[in-house]
This record gives structure tokens, sequence and C-alpha cells, in this order.
């Protein structure tokens, strides 16, 4: 059996950055739920902001709808 190597203790996510509008990816830190709403603050690459990106969804919460 081949060893395993850095075994990623995160997961990804992609979402669009709202500003720039291109597919951003980024790591997600496995941290307990809130409750409630799952929504994490991720700073862009992009556009370097921080985005609250519903986890749920997977979309970056925008205050306009
Ligand atoms: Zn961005």
């Amino acid at each position: 059996m081949p060893p395993r190597h850095h075994a990623p203790m995160a997961d990804f996510i992609v979402f669009q950055c709202p500003q720039t509008g291109m597919n951003v990816q980024t790591h997600l830190e496995r941290q307990p739920k809130l409750q409630g709403r799952s929504v994490e603050a991720f700073s862009c690459p992009a556009c370097t902001r921080v985005h609250l990106i519903d986890l749920a969804s997977g979309r970056p919460m925008t205050r306009e709808r």
C-alpha cells in the first residue's frame, strides 16, 4: 500500500468573487458549525478582500439579491 503524504486536513471550496467575478479556490478550515447560519469569512486572493461565503450553498453572501 502506498503511504499517504500530506493528507489534506482542510477542504477546498470554490466560489465566485462578487468583486471580480472570478472563480476563486480557497481552503476551508474545519471548524465546528456555528449555530444558525454556516457562514465563513474568506480572504479573497482575487481582490484581496474578505467575502462571507454561505457554506450551505457555497455562494458568496452579497448585500444585493
Ligand atoms: Zn473577491
